[in-house]
């Protein structure tokens, strides 16, 4: 029976990876998402049928996108499985058609945009506040592309009060926290002259939000494949593309075990700290304002699962020296999105609370950046859509999440 099985294996892993024929979009029709029960002999074997794994740091339980030939193979691998999503295909459909831009209004929040839309909407919203924003540049993508961000602040003038730095979309996949953090660079620059508690925030803090930090990612999730993670950086005599931009910050890249050494994995960690350009430029950016008028606050703002996490990554057992602080904080802000929508979020330190990552972004601000508080959001949902979350529920997500946001200024 063993045996059996595993010939069945061997003819059918090639058939896991998603390889889009030229100029053609990956067909998701047909395709399920299973959560699945996963042990470390079985990992490999399910990563191999499965055309995306969903929650690659998970050990114990994989969401994984599996093709309609793979699916016996993979349910026959472990020993209890779910399916979260039908057909993909469906559910792909039902996020909504990328749609072309307007004026920056609450209706950019109703529909998901193509990423030269979304630096039109920096652009137009900037040029509605020239005395209090203007657009930064925070480095170069490998093909080219310049991570476009705004630069928000209030009564003390440009560049006087301490940092809160704000990224976006780094996994190319997570559409939703790209308008997201546009939702925030919204709100602080239209409620500023009506809403004192917006004012109040603005006048307190120099905002630095970039909501698409890897745009080769994301423009490739609108061109080719929907769920694509990484970037799109190549490794000299390897087929497979793609670094992960968030495990490959240069403070405990080199630990075992929160990243893959792997060009092929979701999680694939670079040849060397900081070789992403994308990250090169995210780092610099931190590296100066740490230099300049200190960090307060840093949000990387990712989807799915509803979680706010902070410190640390790397070592599960590791504490940061402000981590009541942390929680406390976090614990407020799970409070207020719950007063919005009844959304329910899980708060912690990253490695106990989620799983281990190396080369994260929140243990690289902590440590090196220094910042005083340093949060990762998981947005909506738990799994049902995962990352194509639907347009009907951009609005719900980018306000809950603002309310805790808000929160997060207040007590920062
Ligand atoms: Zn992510």
């Amino acid at each position: 029976m063993k045996s059996i099985l595993t010939s069945a294996l061997l003819l059918s892993t090639a058939l896991g990876t998603v390889v889009p024929r030229a100029g053609k979009k990956v067909d998701y029709n047909g395709f399920k998402v299973l959560r699945v029960a996963s042990t470390d002999d079985v990992k490999a074997q399910i990563e191999n049928l499965a055309a995306h794994v969903l929650n690659p740091g998970r050990s114990a339980q994989l969401d994984v996108v599996v093709s309609p030939d793979n699916i016996d193979a993979l349910t026959a691998l472990v020993s209890e499985s779910q399916v979260l999503n039908e057909d993909v295909g469906a559910a792909l459909a039902e996020e909504g058609e990328v749609t072309a831009y307007a004026v920056p209004s609450e209706s950019w929040f109703t529909a998901y945009h193509p990423y030269a839309d979304h630096l039109q909407f920096l652009r137009d919203l900037q040029a509605g506040y020239t005395t209090q924003s203007e657009i930064v540049t925070v480095g170069t993508s490998v093909q080219g592309r310049v991570l476009t961000g705004i630069h928000i602040w209030g009564s003390g003038g440009k560049g006087s009060k301490p940092a809160v730095i704000i990224h976006g979309n780094v996994h190319a996949r997570e559409w939703i926290t790209s308008v997201t953090t546009e939702y925030f660079a919204w709100q602080l620059l239209t409620k500023y002259a009506s809403d004192a508690s917006v004012k109040a925030l603005v006048d307190k803090f120099d905002f630095y939000i970039t909501p698409i930090v890897n745009p080769d990612g994301f423009v490739y999730t609108q061109t080719t494949d929907r769920l694509w993670r990484k970037n799109r950086q190549t490794v000299s005599g390897n087929s497979c593309v793609g670094r992960d931009i968030n495990r490959n910050w240069p403070y405990k890249w080199e630990a075992p075990g929160g990243a893959s050494t792997d060009p092929c994995s979701e999680t694939y960690k670079g040849q060397a700290a900081g070789d992403a350009p994308e990250n090169r430029g995210l780092r610099t950016q931190v590296d100066s304002l740490r230099a300049s008028r200190g960090i307060r606050l840093y949000l990387d703002v990712h989807s799915y699962g509803q979680y706010i996490l902070w410190p640390y990554g790397y070592d599960c057992n590791l504490r940061a020296e402000n981590d009541a602080q942390h929680r406390s904080i976090a614990t407020r802000a799970q409070t207020a999105i719950r007063a919005v929508s009844g959304t329910a979020y899980t708060i912690g330190p990253s490695c106990s609370t989620l799983y281990a990552t190396t080369g994260s972004s929140t243990d690289y601000t902590d440590v090196t950046g220094n910042s005083t508080y340093s949060y990762t959001y998981e947005l909506r949902d738990k799994g049902t859509y995962g990352f194509t979350l639907p347009a009907n529920q951009i609005q719900p997500t980018v306000r809950e999440t603002w309310a805790g946001v808000v929160s997060m200024l207040k007590d920062a």
